[in-house]
């Protein structure tokens, strides 16, 4: 909840994709990795986060790959330096650490100690689990590795991703994440998008062994009643879905860096909320956002580049975020808009070939800037997973959060 409602604060965060390799091979994956992918030096991340300083950095330090704890200690070492620069940091991992058997009734699961350490330097540590990580890492074994953080008292939650509404699998999953940690730990969950293996995959659902529907547990509205099991009868017909998500850097939803759910007529106003926190790329370049076409595709569109990680300072990017007239535009009206475009244009694919003259920092401007800003703010972390994330299930960001509604 405190993390998705900074989402749409201009520089707040800053992402880090710290490597695109990774030991798994989901069969969605947004950022096509692999055990050989790209891995840059550690000293282009070093450095830009050794420019954060307290008051005037990120508030929030998000490290993501591929798979951020191929690399523990940068991780620790990033956390540790964005301590010292006034940030919290935050770690996504797939979870390729956890053991294969898990521990008998009773026996705490085993963390590497250089994973270990790198997660206790983090402030918060989020899990993916979807039908296709779990092809990879059985649900058993991520939930032994959670329950060990959250007996010490680790801040978790976790990333869940399924086809969308009437997914049977989301049903059983936040059911089952429910039912073991108690409702203590929250989820964010979102949609698969087209993006990385998933454009090219055929994401057939893996089948996984039909489990009992959780006594008690929360049928999602728009979620088939009756049986949790792999091979339920299909699921009724999803409401008409937005846009398909465009995939992420790992970002703080599975399904964010994406277009936000709303519909449209040519040129109609639909504010983009990712254009909002700086990501730094697997090779250092800093985008407006994480879309993964964005983060992967060079050249970057010139106004979605903030700079470079080895070159360029903190303070430099986040200027460039916050007066950036494009941007700011974005964040207000969003790319259909500025572009005069239908919406079956594709909304990211519009903001990636925009090309118009930044519109005039109007007084009018400025106050639509804070009117859309703070009409974000007021949804709050909730209304953020909403918008961005698999709407039956946004409540459940609010799991364990001290101020969490309980009147669903
Ligand atoms: S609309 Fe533009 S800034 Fe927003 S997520 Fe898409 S590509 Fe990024």
């Amino acid at each position: 909840m405190d993390i998705l409602a900074l989402r749409p604060v201009p520089a707040a965060a800053v992402l880090m994709a710290i490597t695109r390799r990774c030991p798994l091979r989901c069969r969605h994956c947004s950022t096509g990795s692999l055990p050989a992918s790209e891995e840059h030096p550690g000293e282009i991340f070093q450095r830009f986060a050794g420019t954060f300083a307290p008051g005037d950095g990120p508030r929030l330090v998000m490290l993501t790959g591929g798979e951020p704890l191929l690399r523990p200690r940068l991780a620790r070492s990033l956390a540790e330096t964005a301590a010292r620069g006034g940030a919290r940091t935050m770690i996504l991992s797939g979870m390729f650490f956890a053991p294969r058997v898990p521990p008998a009734a009773g026996g705490v699961a085993r963390i590497p100690p250089a994973i270990d350490a790198a997660i206790d330097a983090a402030d918060h540590f989020s899990a993916s689990l979807d039908a296709f990580h779990e092809e990879e890492v059985p649900r058993e074994s991520v939930f032994a590795v959670m329950r060990a953080l959250l007996a010490r008292g680790k801040d978790l939650s976790f990333h869940v991703t399924g086809t969308g509404p009437g997914d049977p699998y989301l049903r059983d999953v936040t059911a089952a994440i429910r039912r073991e940690f108690g409702d203590r730990v929250p989820m964010l969950v979102g949609r698969v998008g087209a993006v990385g293996r998933a454009r090219t995959a055929a994401l057939a659902i893996p089948s996984l062994p039909s489990l009992p529907a959780a006594a008690g547990s929360e049928a999602a509205p728009g979620a088939p009643a009756g049986t949790a099991s792999r091979t339920a009868p299909p699921a009724p017909p999803a409401p008409p879905a937005p846009p398909a998500p465009a995939g992420t850097a790992g970002a703080v939803t599975a399904s964010e860096a994406g277009p936000p759910a709303g519909t449209g007529t040519a040129g109609s106003a639909l504010p983009c909320a990712m254009a909002a926190w700086p990501a730094v790329g697997f090779d250092g370049t800093i985008t407006a956002c994480c879309n993964q076409d964005v983060v992967d595709h060079r050249p970057v569109p010139g106004h979605l580049r903030l700079g470079h990680a080895g070159t360029d300072d903190w303070d430099t990017v986040r200027r460039r975020c916050l007066e950036s007239g494009v941007l700011r535009a974005l964040r207000t009206y969003g790319p259909l808009w500025l572009a005069g475009a239908p919406p079956e244009r594709g909304y990211c694919e519009t903001c990636r070939t925009l090309d118009v003259p930044p519109p005039a920092p109007t007084p009018a401007a400025a106050f639509m800037e804070r009117q859309v800003r703070d009409l974000q703010l007021a949804g709050g972390g909730t209304g953020f997973a909403r918008r961005y994330g698999c709407p039956p299930y946004d409540h459940l960001v609010s799991l364990g959060h001290p101020e969490r509604d309980h009147d669903f």
